[in-house]
């Protein structure tokens, strides 16, 4: 619930805390060298980077793509609201400091349906004066709940950014699609779906290994290839801007500056504008 989340009963909050399986949040965190995760989810991280040597190297091109992209559009197209489903563990950069750092107005709402997300989410509250941030203790599954609680924070007749960055590997298709088209279709004309997906497509037999590793562990765990990645933009009749779904670490890297060297990539990356 949004605002009420964090009010939840710390017992509660810790009974759904397991610790004796990774959680994609706390696996991702490991990768990012941050602190919030258990041994079962560092033992999760080096089987997957046993699998893909590159795993780190994955991680911090998607993350750097949302930096990027969150950047572009607070910057050079006014973008002043972001709706982040799948936020993952606070980090130094999270989605309101980059965008109230260039916008001290711009307001944020980050989901996610991980315990460990919400028992850290104060960090994600940390607004300006002038914004604000809400967080939102919610499956991307239940899309109308998530709009529901989204529109205490987020004027619905304003522009929104909705971030689907490294999310919906752990949703099979017959939600993923659907989900997608029904929170795009809630957002005003103006709005942008900026999204990142693992893929097999650039490296198949270290990142199908890397598959293993998850759903041996009970993840979810869907590849999907630029098409497929594509057709989330396409089902709603966007035209994906310019350079179209890329290697995450592609993706309108530094102006100017030369993209640096195309290793094993594997996540595609891509944003667009939603016209209506
Ligand atoms: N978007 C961030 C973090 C990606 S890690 C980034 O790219 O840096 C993926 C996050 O999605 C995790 O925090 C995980 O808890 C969350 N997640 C996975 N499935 C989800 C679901 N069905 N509903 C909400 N959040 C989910």
């Amino acid at each position: 619930m949004a605002g009420d989340a964090l009010s939840q009963d710390p017992a509660e909050l810790r009974k759904r805390i397991d610790t004796t399986k990774a959680h994609p949040a706390r696996v991702y965190d490991v990768f990012l060298g941050g602190k919030d995760n258990y041994p079962v989810d560092r033992e999760a991280a080096a089987a997957a980077l046993a699998a893909n040597s590159r795993g780190y190297l994955d991680v911090r091109h998607n993350r750097d793509f949302l930096r990027r992209a969150v950047t572009t559009l607070t910057q050079d197209e006014g973008i002043r609201q972001f709706l982040d489903i799948g936020t993952g563990l606070p980090t130094a950069e999270n989605v309101h400091q980059i965008a109230q750092a260039i916008a001290p107005g711009a307001r944020v709402v980050y989901v996610d349906n991980d315990p460990v997300v919400l028992a850290h989410a104060r960090a994600l509250l940390t607004s300006g004066p002038q914004g604000a941030t809400d967080y939102i203790d919610a499956d991307l599954k239940t899309p109308a709940h998530i709009l529901e609680q989204a529109a205490k924070t987020l004027d619905f007749d304003q522009p929104i950014a909705l971030c689907l960055v490294a999310i919906l590997h752990f949703v099979e298709d017959e939600q993923a699609y659907p989900v997608v088209r029904e929170l795009v279709d809630a957002l005003p004309s103006g709005s942008r779906l900026v999204l990142s997906h693992l893929t097999e497509d650039l490296n198949p037999a270290n990142i199908r290994a890397v598959q293993r590793t998850y759903t041996e562990r009970g993840f979810t765990f869907v590849l999907r290839s630029k098409d497929e990645v594509a057709r989330f933009f396409e089902q709603s009749g966007l035209v994906i801007d310019e350079p179209g779904v890329v290697p995450a670490h592609h993706w309108r890297f530094e102006d100017g500056a030369p993209v640096p060297p195309a290793v094993e990539p594997h996540t595609w990356a891509g944003l667009d504008d939603i016209e209506k």
